[in-house]
C-alpha cells in the first residue's frame, strides 16, 4: 500500500516540488500550509509521515510538532529547517522530531530520508509487542529498559514490574491491593505500606505528574503523562 504523507509548508513553490517528487515516487502526499490545519488533519486522519517546516505563517512548526506529541500522534516527523538553522535543527530533534533537512536541498536526499524514517517506523511495529508506552514513557519487556522521552532510566526489578502493571492499565485506577498482588505476590502484609513507598520512587523517576493518587481507591497512571 502507498504511504501516505503530510506536508506542512506554506512555501508554494517547496510544496509543490516535494509533492510531485513524493507522487512520482508512489507516495500520497497531501499539502497543507499553515501550521493550524497541519494540527487538524494531522490529528484527525493517519499519515505514515509528516514533514513539517519549521517558519509557518500561523505558529512555528515546534508548536505543531509539541502538540502533535503531546497529543500522543507518534507519526514520524521530518523537520524543514534552513541551512544556517543548527540550532533550530537541535531544538527540533529535542522537541520530537525524527529527522530533519536543511533548506535548500536536493528532492533525492529527502526521499531518502522519508523512506529511512517508514522502514525504521515498519521494524519498530514489528517489534512492538515487546515494548509498551504510554506517552513519552516505555518500557522494554526484553532488555528491561525503561525510557522517559530520550532518557534512559534505571529501576530496580520491583520497580519495573510496578511500571509495567502501571503501563498495561494505563488511565486505570489500581487498587493498593492489585498492586501488591502483581508486584509482589500475596505473601505481603496487606497493610504494609509498600506500595505506597514504590509509587513514590516511580514517580521521582518517571516524573511527578505521571501517577496519580485517587484518594481511598488506589492510584493511576495518566494516560497521557506530563512531561517533567
Ligand atoms: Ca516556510
Amino acid at each position: 500500500m502507498s504511504s501516505s504523507v503530510l506536508i506542512v509548508e506554506d512555501e508554494r513553490r517547496i510544496a509543490s516540488f516535494i509533492e510531485k517528487g513524493l507522487r512520482a515516487n508512489g507516495f500520497v502526499p497531501l499539502c497543507v500550509s499553515d501550521g493550524a490545519t497541519a494540527l487538524d488533519v494531522a490529528m484527525t486522519a493517519d499519515f505514515d509521515l509528516i514533514v513539517l517546516d519549521l517558519g509557518l505563517p500561523d505558529m512555528d512548526g515546534f508548536t505543531v510538532l509539541r502538540r502533535l506529541r503531546h497529543a500522543g500522534v507518534r507519526v514520524p516527523v521530518v523537520v524543514l529547517t534552513a541551512r544556517d538553522g543548527v540550532r533550530d535543527t537541535v531544538a527540533a530533534l529535542e522537541g520530537g522530531a525524527d529527522d530533519y533537512m536543511s533548506k535548500p536541498f536536493r528532492f533525492e536526499e529527502l526521499l531518502a530520508r522519508v523512506r529511512l524514517r517508514l522502514r525504521l517506523r515498519t521494524e519498530r511495529a514489528t517489534e512492538e509487542v515487546t515494548v509498551l508506552s504510554v506517552g513519552h514513557i516505555s518500557l522494554d519487556l526484553r532488555t528491561r529498559r525503561a525510557r522517559v522521552g530520550p532518557r534512559t532510566i534505571d529501576l530496580t526489578a520491583r520497580e519495573f514490574l510496578l511500571a509495567e502493571t502501571f503501563l498495561r492499565h494505563p488511565g486505570q485506577v489500581l487498587a493498593r491491593e492489585q498492586l501488591l498482588s502483581a508486584v509482589w505476590g500475596y505473601d505481603y502484609d496487606p497493610g504494609s505500606n509498600i506500595v505506597d513507598v514504590y509509587v513514590g520512587y516511580l514517580r521521582r523517576k518517571l516524573g511527578a505528574g505521571t501517577i496519580t493518587t485517587v484518594r481511598g481507591m488506589g492510584y493511576r497512571l495518566e494516560p497521557e503523562p506530563p512531561f517533567a
